[in-house]
């Protein structure tokens, strides 16, 4: 029979980053017939959410782990077995970034991640007063020489709207492949 290439992938950011609804979008865009949940219904992931999609021969399952602090210490137990990193960024939240940026460069820094690709998502992008994705860039790409070997890339999305979604799904295909 025939087998498809299956590849886990960690979604990660602090709560309120959009995650869900990133999870939600990506199966409603690579899924026929997927109905999907109220977009504007979801509430912030407490525990964890899983989906798959398929592209060719290629399964994607998706990890979405909580982002409150005593969650953060959960993402670890999930390192091991993930092929790539999607990092979701709320650039609306100003207040948050460091915040978000300390997380992240704390799960960049895993051993256990080494030479996975990783993908940053500046989400919100559909709000007027949210940053910019090249400023999103210089807060989180600052210190990209602690990036290892990895491919890795930023790109700004709307997870509600889903403009950007389908685009940064293809990339991290072929960054895995
Ligand atoms: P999670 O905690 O990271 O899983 O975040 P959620 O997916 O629950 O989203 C948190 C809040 O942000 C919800 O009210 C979403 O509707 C909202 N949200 C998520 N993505 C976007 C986006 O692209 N634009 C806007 N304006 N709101 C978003």
């Amino acid at each position: 029979t025939f087998q498809k290439d299956e590849y886990n992938v960690l979604i990660l950011g602090l709560d309120n980053a959009g995650k869900t609804t990133y999870l939600e979008q990506t199966k409603i865009k690579f899924t026929k017939n997927y109905q999907g949940m109220n977009l504007n219904k979801i509430t912030t992931t407490v525990g964890l959410n899983i989906g798959k999609i398929d592209i060719g021969h290629v399964r994607l399952n998706f990890w979405d782990l909580g982002g409150q602090e005593e969650l953060q210490s959960l993402w670890d137990k999930y390192f091991a077995e993930s092929h790539a990193v999607i990092y979701i960024v709320d650039s609306s939240d100003t207040e948050r970034i460091d915040e978000s940026k300390d997380a992240f460069e704390k799960m960049i820094s895993n051993a256990q991640l080494q030479g996975v690709p990783l993908l940053v998502l500046a989400n919100k992008q559909d709000l007027q007063e949210c940053m910019t994705v090249p400023s999103v860039k210089q807060v989180f790409f600052e210190t990209s020489e602690k990036f290892g070997g990895r491919d890795c890339n930023i790109m700004g999305i709307s997870a509600l709207k889903g403009e950007g979604v389908r685009e940064g799904i293809l990339w991290l295909v072929e960054s895995i492949k």
